[in-house]
Parts: structure tokens; C-alpha cells; sequence
């Protein structure tokens, strides 16, 4: 057998239709912003092999950092022990984060970051002896894969087999100028009428449900009124952290800051798994007591493994760097110069940029949906170009690792615009 029949003949995919997917392509180097197959085929990672991917596959700076953090301490428990990886990474977040951070909370994923954070607001009211259990999250949101952060994320799709085993949580629209004064009443009457917990949002844009994007005004009015009625605002950054919207984290678009921060995907620059919930001290000070039953019980067994420490130091010190900054502003400034050029292209319903990222939502006769059937068209077209473009239905969109050049922009720009003829 080869590679591709004994991956159909063993390993299941995610998120992949498994009945007609096609051989799954074989990946066996990775350079930069290309990814290599073992026909010698080459692709332009133009999605950071979603959305993780910083500084380009094998970047030998951090390559160098984790071959050496390998030789010195693999992995050890982090409970009673400690690590310098893990508080050095802990410092320089804080130092990064907003000033009302002030203690990393490790874990391994995303969705973990996301369960971490719904936990902690929780016992925080918990601990206090208050009645307070009502999540506020946004439509369309989405927040992972485990049960809690499928319960704050939208009803759709994804999760329709699970719907009566997720947890009740209103869902408030997108902020609009329109609709900000009525959300805002919404808001302080459930407050009154519900024990509302927490508000959960992704802050700027929603990356899964199609790259959907709102001002950063509108949601400091949403934190306002928060803040008022004690609700903890969690801004989930697991996708807008690291530079994507032109800032290192979307919170520093905003006045009011989040009490509880999720990180993670951008934050090993895409090299291993690793998950951050930080919070407020006023957070960390519900679980400090006498009492023993008011610890946080919450740990998996690779948290705040010391190699993906290391690759997470590393990528800081690349994201800090001047030529990161200017890489980051060329690739937002390109986006934009392109969106002017085409927006008012017919097969195009929207085109929308923000920092780093640009969405193209494409006109069809079905509805915009995850499971439009345009998705398979417009992955076909863009590898058989040379490029990764992995769309959500019928929003296709560039989110490219930082290292991208203005030629291979323009190469992926170019192609869209063939796309469209
Ligand atoms: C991807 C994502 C998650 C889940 O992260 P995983 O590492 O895939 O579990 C959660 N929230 C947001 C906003 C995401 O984009």
C-alpha cells in the first residue's frame, strides 16, 4: 500500500466528509510559506495551515530553540513542579497582554483555552456563593470543539448532533450601528431578569464562521455595559492574538479590556499545540482561600509542555522584531490596495480586511453556508494553481504566515482574479 491508501485504510480526517473525500495529499517538507507533497508538487500556504503559522514552516530560529529545549527537559508534570520555559513564556504574555492581566493559566488547545476560561468565570461566581451561570455569547460565534465551547458557539452544522447535550446560552447578534443601542438594553434588562455569568466573544473577527468582522468601537460599548452589571467579559484571541488584525492582540484595538483572555493557534508561531488562559487578578482572587474546595480543578496532563514553551518564547522574539512589524503592515496595505481593485466585482457579494486577513464572500445560487458547494470548486481551482486556500463554503479568504512576500501576495491576488473571470 502506499501512503495515501493506507491513510484512507487508517486514519480519519477532521472536519472531512470521510465517504467521497478525495486521497488526502501528502505533505513532505515544508519551507517558508510552501508546503511540499511527495510528487513535488509545491503549494503556497495561503491559510498558516489554519491559521496557526506565523514566521513559515521549519523556520530555523525556532526549529533551533525547540531541537535544544528537547535535549534539556522534554515535558514534566506542572502541578507542585515548575519550569523556566513556562514562566518566562508566562512573564513576556504578560508584559504583551493588556496591564489588567495578570496570571497564565497553561493548557494545550484552543477549545481547552475556551473551557478554561468558561470554568473560571463560573467558579469565580461559584466560589463567592453567587447564582450566576448564564453565558452571553454572539451568532455565529464559534469556540471550539468540546462541549462547552460548542455550547457558547453557534447552533449550526457542526454541531447539530449534540444540540440537547449543550448547555443553554443566549446568543446576542454582531454589534451594528444600528442595532448597538438595543443590544446594550438587552444586555442590562437580562442582566436584571437572568443570572448572567459572563459574556464570551471573538474579538474583531469571527475566523470559523466565515471571517465575519465588526468595529472595535461597538464592542468597547458591549464591555461598558458589561463591566456595569459585573458580567466577566472572555475575549477567545485563539485566532485574532498574534498580529493578525494589525495588533499583537485584538484587545488593543479596544478601550475596555477583557477580564479573561484565550490564546493559542498563533501562539507556538504554529509549531506545536499549546493553550493560554489569562485572566484579571480579581479573577485569580475568587480562587484564593482557605478553603480547599475553592481550587481550580482543572489540569491536562501536557500542560504547559516546556518544548511548546520554548517554541512559543521563540516565536515572541521573531513577532517582535521591526521587520515582523513592517511585514505585517506591507501584507494589511496590500489587502487593501487589492479589496479597492475588486470589490466591485459581480461575482463578489463582500470583500472585507483586517490587519492581515482578507475575506472574499462569492456570490452563488445557494445560500451562504458552510456546506455551500462552491467550497470544493474553489479548493480544486487555487491547488491546482499552487495554492492552499482552504475555503469556509462559499468565503474564501487569505490569512498568510508573516514571512510572505509582496510577489507571492500579488501570485495568490492574480489567481483570485482569474478565479473570478
Ligand atoms: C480555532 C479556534 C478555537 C479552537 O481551537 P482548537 O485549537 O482548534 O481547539 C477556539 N476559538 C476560536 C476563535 C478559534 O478560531
Amino acid at each position: 500500500m502506499n501512503i495515501a491508501e493506507k491513510d484512507k485504510q487508517f486514519v480519519w480526517h477532521p472536519f472531512t466528509h470521510q465517504l467521497n473525500a478525495k486521497p488526502a495529499i501528502n505533505i513532505v517538507k515544508g519551507e517558508g510559506v510552501y508546503f511540499f507533497d511527495d510528487k513535488g508538487n509545491k503549494f503556497i500556504d495561503a491559510i498558516s495551515s489554519w491559521w496557526v503559522n506565523l514566521h513559515g514552516h521549519c523556520h530555523p530560529y525556532i526549529s533551533k530553540k525547540v531541537s535544544e529545549q528537547l535535549l534539556q527537559l522534554e515535558h514534566s508534570i506542572f502541578s507542585d513542579f515548575t519550569h523556566v520555559p513556562a514562566v518566562n513564556l508566562a512573564e513576556r504574555l504578560l508584559g504583551d497582554l493588556p496591564k489588567n492581566q495578570s496570571k497564565i493559566f497553561y493548557s494545550d488547545n484552543g477549545s481547552t483555552a475556551v473551557e478554561v476560561a468558561l470554568k473560571m468565570a463560573l467558579q469565580y461566581w461559584h466560589n463567592q456563593k453567587i447564582n450566576k451561570t448564564l453565558f452571553i455569547a454572539f451568532e455565529n460565534a464559534y469556540h471550539g470543539d468540546t462541549f462547552g465551547g460548542m455550547s457558547v458557539g453557534a447552533r449550526n452544522v457542526f454541531n447539530n448532533a449534540f444540540e440537547n447535550s449543550l448547555f443553554e446560552v443566549a446568543h446576542i447578534p454582531l454589534p451594528t450601528k444600528e442595532n448597538i443601542e438595543e443590544l446594550k438594553s438587552i444586555i442590562n434588562l437580562w442582566s436584571e431578569q437572568h443570572n448572567i455569568a459572563g459574556f464570551i466573544f471573538e474579538p474583531l473577527v469571527q475566523g470559523a464562521s466565515g471571517m465575519l468582522m465588526y468595529e472595535a468601537d461597538l464592542l468597547d460599548e458591549l464591555i461598558k455595559i458589561c463591566n456595569e452589571n459585573n458580567i466577566i467579559t472572555i475575549a477567545d484571541e485563539v485566532m485574532t492574538g498574534f498580529g493578525r488584525t494589525g495588533k499583537l492582540f485584538a484587545n488593543d484595538h479596544l478601550k475596555n479590556k477583557a477580564d479573561i483572555i484565550c490564546l493559542s493557534k498563533g501562539l507556538t508561531g504554529g509549531y506545536m499545540p499549546l493553550g493560554v488562559t489569562s485572566c484579571a487578578q480579581f479573577i485569580y482572587n475568587a480562587f484564593l482561600s482557605e478553603e480547599r474546595t475553592k481550587t481550580f480543578f482543572h489540569g491536562h496532563s501536557y500542560t504547559a509542555n516546556p518544548t511548546a514553551c520554548s517554541a512559543a518564547l521563540a516565536s515572541l522574539d521573531l513577532l517582535e522584531k521591526e521587520e515582523c512589524r513592517q511585514q505585517i503592515k506591507m501584507i494589511e496595505e496590500a489587502h487593501l490596495a487589492f479589496k479597492s481593485k475588486i470589490k466591485s466585482n459581480s461575482k463578489l457579494k463582500d470583500v472585507r480586511v483586517k490587519g492581515t486577513i482578507i475575506a472574499f464572500e462569492l456570490n452563488t445560487h445557494e445560500q451562504t453556508h458552510y456546506l455551500n458547494n462552491a467550497s470544493q470548486t474553489i479548493t480544486d481551482f487555487f491547488l491546482q494553481k499552487g495554492i492552499l486556500l482552504r475555503p469556509l463554503g462559499n468565503i474564501f479568504y487569505i490569512l498568510p504566515p508573516y514571512v510572505i512576500t509582496k510577489e507571492e501576495l500579488n501570485f495568490i491576488y492574480s489567481a483570485i482574479e482569474k478565479f473570478l473571470r
